[in-house]
């Protein structure tokens, strides 16, 4: 931890020298949320590693250290899971039955896995070193940028290329658009090191990758400027709202990000996912029939059926579903094509179609909206507390708008983000049992056995630690989820006997 001593700074406005003398302050009776924030923010400095911080500063860097410490301490349990030679001997088992109950006794998956079991626990460990070298540069990175004041510098920048265009400090807006250009600059620049090394040495070291450096970069230019040409208008859409609906901004920008998801979920995969990927028509035959007949089966308005040539970036592999109301499309990477047969293909669909049938999709966008309009009134609450901003290293009586909206995100937002972000992948992990069990109910067999060669052919985790897999995890570990898919298969024979 880095050393730090509280250096309070006598302001005669302040309440502390009354606190000081041990005498309550005149308070109202009952605190408003502003007064509180308030008590909460005298102009109290803190020294951090040798800078003199204001106390929502000390905050934002004591509660991501505090986060880095705990996610250190569950990525070093995982690491120790993954470096011994332990054998998993439950996957084993749940897979060797998958093999005993195979009828054409040709299935050798356990032999497979354990074949595997190596490279997976040296993908693993690889991932979870960079995993753990990731989280320590973000750190250096957030920390440092708050500490070096690289936000208020970045604003000048902004003011100061802003008045070359003949901007003044009125437009604010337009200066925002510009800070938000410089600042998805800042974070590419100090993200590439990290992606290269992801892309080009870990995945490659491990046989995934098939990105050529032409395709990174040519991917990397077409993702800011998509950034750029989506972000920007949406902002100072927002940004416009904040300063000109009063009170209830919130409900203004709530609607706005409304209408921006539903907008995305539409053009994302119909426009700009095809930018990165060809997507060619299943071709007729034997598998597009019967994915027809499943998805009319359970009256899923099925109306195209797509192949993604996802090889051309990693030979991990995947399936997705998209679209609104009566226009949905499935589409299967062809690299899912080639680890399973036909028959797991539909197995695997029954799961994704699974998500679509038990409403989880729907749960999600749902719960996505809620997020945000949270968000916003929690935004609202602390809209008219620059004073708490000014330990950034602005002038509390001129904080910018997006200025504000970032340092809610960071200050107030972040420690409930984390405690959402946990329940959300807890509820992700019961959908996915129950998208299993959606799947072996519509009469699949083969679930199991095409998630088991899935996860032999992206190297997937074997073994995990319980801690870790609990935080982490939006996926069960696979023993588990073959272990619950053994039950329900049990249950659904039963049942129909
Ligand atoms: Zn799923």
């Amino acid at each position: 931890m880095w050393p730090f001593e509280p250096v309070p700074v006598m302001d005669p406005t302040s309440l502390l020298p009354t606190f000081m003398l041990g005498q309550l302050p005149d308070l109202p009776a009952c605190p408003s949320f502003s007064t509180i924030l308030e008590w909460s923010n005298y102009d109290c400095n803190v020294k951090v590693a040798g800078f003199s911080v204001g106390f929502s500063m000390f905050a934002v860097i004591a509660f991501t250290c505090s986060v880095f410490a705990f996610e250190l301490m569950l990525d070093l349990r995982q690491r120790a899971v993954i470096s011994s030679d332990e054998q998993p001997t439950k996957l084993y088992s749940v897979v060797g039955a998958i093999d005993a109950a195979d009828k054409t006794k040709k299935s050798n998956l356990k032999k497979q896995i354990m074949e595997k079991f190596v490279s997976s626990q040296a993908y693993g460990l690889d991932k979870i070193n960079f995993s753990i070298f990731s989280q320590f540069y973000g750190l250096i990175e957030g920390c440092g940028f708050m500490l070096l004041g690289a936000y208020p510098y970045l604003w000048k920048l902004s003011i100061d290329l802003g008045a070359k265009l003949s901007w003044t400090e009125a437009d604010e807006i337009k200066l925002s658009c510009l800070f938000f250009v410089l600042m998805t600059f800042a974070g590419e620049a100090t993200g590439l090191p990290l992606s290269i090394y992801s892309t080009f040495f870990l995945e490659k070291k491990h046989g995934f990758n098939k990105t050529t450096p032409k395709l990174f970069v040519k991917d990397k230019i077409q993702s800011i400027i998509l950034t750029f040409a989506i972000g920007s208008p949406v902002l100072a859409l927002l940004l416009y709202i904040v300063k000109s609906t009063g009170e209830l901004f919130y409900l203004y920008a709530w609607a706005l990000m409304f209408v921006f998801s539903v907008t995305m979920m539409t053009i994302y995969p119909a426009f700009i996912m095809p930018i990165f990927n060809k997507f060619d028509p299943l071709p007729e035959g034997d598998l597009k029939t019967s994915i027809e007949a499943l998805a009319s089966s359970i009256n899923y308005p099925l109306t195209k059926l797509f192949i993604i040539d996802g090889s051309k970036r990693s030979s991990h592999s995947n399936a997705f579903m998209f679209g609104f109301g009566k226009n949905k499309r499935i589409v299967l990477f062809d690299t899912l094509m080639k680890q399973v047969t036909n028959d797991e293909i539909l197995s695997i669909l029954g799961h994704e179609l699974g998500h679509w049938a038990l409403s989880h999709t729907l749960v999600n966008f749902v719960v996505t909206q809620l997020y945000f309009g949270a968000a916003f009134f929690g935004y609202g609450l602390c809209l008219n507390t620059n004073y708490l901003y000014s330990a950034f290293g602005f002038d509390r009586d001129s904080v910018p708008t997006l200025i504000s909206l970032i340092l809610f995100m960071l200050y107030f937002w972040a420690p409930l983000d984390k405690v959402i972000s946990f329940l959300l992948t807890i509820n992700t992990r019961m959908a996915e049992f129950a998208a299993d069990r959606y799947s072996i109910g519509l009469g699949m067999k083969t679930l199991q056995s095409g998630l088991t060669k899935i996860h032999i052919e992206n190297l997937g985790s074997m073994k995990s630690d319980k801690w870790y897999s609990t935080y982490h995890y939006s996926h069960p570990p696979l023993a588990e989820r073959l272990e619950a898919m053994a039950v329900e298969e049990k249950r659904v024979a039963g049942k129909s006997k």
